[in-house]
């Protein structure tokens, strides 16, 4: 064991802080990376305030973060995939059964052992895993991704979390040119739906709460935004939709998404608030709607992302902080105002 820098939440209550954890040594499947930056996910602040107590209780001290991208500092000697020196990125996951059919199948999300990155029982340390507002990271090779050169580091930490969990159900539900695709909530998730949803060619429409954020929208790659506030305007687009992604951290009428679709369109809910969403079923009756889930995206599935990202040169639009201003970050997120993901610059872990 090694001890890493990081920042850590010790009570739903109180502000994250400067502490020190421990990292294992690398073992024979293990990259150790020094992570360079790490976005900030709505989760992140769902976690640390325990929002999610009723299926994942939070583990303290809590260090999350699982936007991460750094450089390899040490390879176990069976790994083939990397070498030290090279870029690595790691998301929400580090560890699986590798065996089930889910894992066989690529889906490492939806594994019954499945290992967070964060507040997961760390099968190593018998403890809890630690994420990435830390100076350091030691994960299987199976669970890292490789970086395209091409890319911001910065704007590439965010594709880990927000970007995966975007593309996994656009891609899920077949979203390509032709089709009218909506996106609910322009943040971390938000807005790398509208630039994907943009890339693969549907005809995309934002909806936000946020009138300020209506020329951004655009700028990302929007075709027409619509303020959810405004009824009228949400009627226009009645019976309209192939596809809608929502992507909101909070309590919001999922119902009003719903009249929009078509006869057989979607509904994916990726958003996580604390509370449950009330859901009227006579809007899914008619038109034989649906509404579904989705969760983060599998390995294979993550790679072939990032690969996406750096063909199309497709980042996160992020605002760089120190991890000292982490705390007035997550007030901001609950504000909505961030344009539109933090990324934490661990260097600054370092003064
Ligand atoms: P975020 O950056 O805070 O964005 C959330 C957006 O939701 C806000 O920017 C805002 O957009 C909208 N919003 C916030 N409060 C609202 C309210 N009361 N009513 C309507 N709209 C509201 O959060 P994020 O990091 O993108 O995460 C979004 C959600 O996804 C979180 O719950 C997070 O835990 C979850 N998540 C799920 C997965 C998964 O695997 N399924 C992965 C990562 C995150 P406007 O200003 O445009 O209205
Ligand atoms: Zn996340």
């Amino acid at each position: 064991m090694s001890n890493a820098k990081a920042f850590a939440a010790s009570s739903p209550t109180s502000p994250l802080a400067s502490t020190s954890i421990p990292r294992r040594e690398p073992k024979e499947r293990d990259v150790q990376i020094e992570i360079l930056f790490c976005g900030v996910c709505h989760s992140d602040l769902h976690t640390v305030r325990d929002e999610w107590n009723a299926v994942m209780p939070t583990v303290y001290p809590c260090v999350p973060g699982h936007e991460i991208v750094g450089r390899v500092t040490a390879v176990g000697s069976s790994v083939s995939k990397f070498k030290v020196g090279d870029l690595a990125a790691v998301g929400c996951l580090v560890g699986s059964d590798g065996t089930c059919p889910e894992c066989q199948a690529g889906f490492e999300q939806f594994c019954n052992g499945m290992t967070l990155t964060y507040n997961s029982p760390d099968v190593h340390s018998g403890g809890v895993t630690y994420g990435g507002y830390s100076d350091s990271i030691v994960v299987d090779e199976h669970f890292v991704l490789r970086v395209p050169s091409n890319l911001d580091l910065a704007g590439t930490a965010p594709l880990l979390c927000a970007g995966i969990t975007t593309w996994s159900p656009l891609r899920h539900w077949g979203v390509t040119k032709g089709q009218k695709v909506g996106i609910v909530g322009l943040g971390g998730l938000g807005h790398m739906g509208v630039k994907f949803a943009h890339a693969l060619g549907a005809h995309t429409v934002v909806f936000t709460t946020s009138e300020s954020k209506v020329e951004d929208a655009k700028r990302l790659g929007a075709d027409e935004v619509v303020i959810s506030k405004n009824a009228d305007e949400m009627a226009k687009h009645a019976l309209s939709f192939d596809f809608i992604l929502d992507c909101v951290s909070a309590d919001h009428d999922i119902n009003a998404y719903i009249h929009l679709l078509k006869r057989d369109g979607n509904m994916t809910l990726v958003g996580a608030p604390e509370k449950p969403l009330p859901l009227f079923s006579m809007g899914l009756l008619f038109k034989r709607r649906s509404v579904s889930g989705s969760l983060i995206g599998g390995i294979a599935e993550t790679q072939e992302m990032l690969d996406f990202c750096g063909e199309h040169n497709i980042t996160a639009d992020v605002e760089v902080i120190a991890i000292q201003e982490i705390n007035e970050a997550y007030e901001r997120l609950l504000k909505s105002d961030v344009k539109y993901r933090f990324s934490i610059d661990m260097a600054s872990l370092k003064g």
